[in-house]
């Protein structure tokens, strides 16, 4: 229709007439003026690490200062990137807790590397969504070589295979999904667990010094709380492996189904490591999945001595260790190895018509879990693998361990305090004692901390040993050094002196 036709015609015109010429080009931000705040960025990332050590770790800033320092609403028109940049430097940068910080010494010291920094911005320029070969083919072909890298590296046997997720919270969350789908041949992952009387209630055993991922990967995965059976441990920390096979039996026995068992290699409070072996002959016999939580030590596993210390790692079924904790990649990077991948395809895979390819022998790695979208997080492992080399990671392992040695031995020739748990690797416990009552003690040892941490150079933790209020020192970043963690004792010493 004629009139149809002229009505397009001018609203064309009075569109074109109205809007254009348009004030920018749409479409990304230029490549010149791109290019000149990527070398900006580089800058400033590279004067952060050189200088962050200077900032207090804990940044001095109260709740809500930070969002009061910004626009409560977006910006209606564009921005100039150097005025985003300006702001970075002045209200973000500051007002961060300093992870690259020498003097943080907190949970697990991490470092984000060089190498791993390189990696990170590479992979954000791709911005690929490695969720199936066809969408990535080098970022999955990376994942499945440089998770084989590690696998190497701390010994585990050729058949396993590794993927990378965010956590090891999620890891070890599928490790327990995978272990669920072998009831009656998968028929969870069918039928569902809730209105069945034929299913009794699925058990778990950890220790009661695993994870606290490993309660809420029970509650995620709907096998209920109590049914993470919290399993007594030895003198030194580790799963008393006697009390596993007792509270195994005493389930059977009501009625339940005992599933998986997770052992800790390297605990969150005191770095102690479930005997290994022990537990994967328990898991063998009784046909349960066995899933080694090595966030932290299975790092220190690249290293011959600290691998003999997670003796047994091998009969594990699944294993994770976080590079993103102790081997100098940024945040996020958790891997996790599987003896038998196909049991967490069986899990989760599942291709809707939209996700089909061609493609035979690949791998898509959107099969092994309940995750599609996937980044490209092998590039900056591989980077941060290739950069240190093997033997450069394994002396840096050894150097952080030898602090914290040399830490303890300060410690425990100190009147005053003690250690309170062996300390194999490079996390120490400590407290300041004084003999008198439990309360006092602790509120001394709250106190230390508190004034250590407030003072700016360092930052340590604390955790609960036997009901009691402990210290932690982890040393586990690039930049510490003898001199850091001599400042942290000199403030703890300090801080007790003046009770
Ligand atoms: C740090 C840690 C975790 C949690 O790691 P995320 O990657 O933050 O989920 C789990 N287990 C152990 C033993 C850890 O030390």
């Amino acid at each position: 229709m004629y009139w149809r036709r002229a009505t397009t015609a001018t609203i064309l015109r009075r569109t074109m007439t109205n809007h254009s010429p348009l004030p920018t080009p749409l479409g990304d931000v230029p490549t010149a003026t791109f290019r000149a705040a990527m070398h900006r960025v580089a800058d400033m990332v590279a004067d952060y690490l050189d200088r962050v050590g200077e900032y207090p770790v804990l940044p001095r800033i109260a709740p809500g200062e930070v969002r009061a320092a910004l626009p409560a609403s977006p910006p209606p028109a564009p921005e100039a990137l150097d005025d985003l940049l300006a702001d970075y430097r002045r209200i973000i940068e500051p007002n961060v807790t300093h992870w690259n910080h020498p003097g943080f010494m907190a949970y697990f010291a991490i470092t984000g590397s060089a190498p791993g920094i390189l990696g990170e911005m590479l992979a954000a320029g791709l911005n690929v969504n490695a969720m199936l070969w066809r969408t990535g083919p080098a970022p999955t072909e990376l994942e499945e070589l440089v998770t084989d890298w590690l696998r190497q590296m701390i010994g585990l046997p050729a058949a396993f295979r590794g993927h990378i997720n965010d956590t090891a919270s999620i890891s070890s969350l599928l490790a327990i999904a995978a272990a669920r789908h072998r009831v009656n041949g998968g028929d969870v992952r069918t039928r569902g667990m809730a209105g069945r009387s034929d299913l009794p209630a699925l058990t778990v055993y950890a220790s009661e010094q695993a994870h606290s991922s490993v309660d809420k990967a029970v509650i995620t995965l709907g096998l209920g709380h109590e049914n993470l059976r919290k399993v007594d441990v030895d003198a030194e920390f580790r799963m008393d492996v006697a009390a596993l096979e007792q509270a195994i039996a005493e389930d059977r026995a009501a009625g339940k189904r005992p599933i998986a068992i997770v052992a800790t290699a390297g605990t969150t409070s005191t770095t102690s490591v479930d005997p290994l072996r022990a537990t994967a002959a328990v898991a063998r016999r009784e046909g349960l999945w066995l899933h080694v939580d090595a966030a932290y030590a299975g790092s220190a596993a690249i290293c011959p001595e600290y691998r003999a210390l997670l003796d047994g790692l091998e009969e594990a079924d699944s294993v994770v260790l976080n590079p993103h904790k102790w081997l100098f990649t940024p945040v996020d990077c958790s891997v996790l190895l599987l003896r038998d991948p196909e049991a967490m395809r069986a899990a989760f895979a599942l291709t809707p018509e939209y996700l089909r390819t061609g493609d035979s022998g690949v791998t898509n790695l959107m099969d092994y879990g309940p995750q599609l979208g996937r980044r490209f997080r092998a590039l900056k492992l591989w980077f941060v693998i290739r950069a240190f080399g093997v033997r450069g990671l394994q002396d840096r392992i050894r150097a952080h361990c030898a602090l914290a040695q040399e830490f303890a031995s300060w410690v425990l020739a100190e009147r005053g305090f003690e250690v309170c748990a062996p300390h194999p690797f490079s996390t120490v416990c400590f407290r300041a004692v004084t003999g008198g009552a439990t309360a006092s003690e602790d509120a001394l040892n709250e106190r230390i901390l508190a004034e250590v941490n407030a003072a700016g150079p360092v930052f340590l933790s604390h955790t609960r040993l036997r009901d009691r209020i402990v210290l932690r020192l982890s040393v586990g970043n690039l930049r510490t050094a003898r001199e850091h963690v001599a400042k942290a004792w000199e403030l703890v010493r300090a801080a007790a002196a003046r009770g």
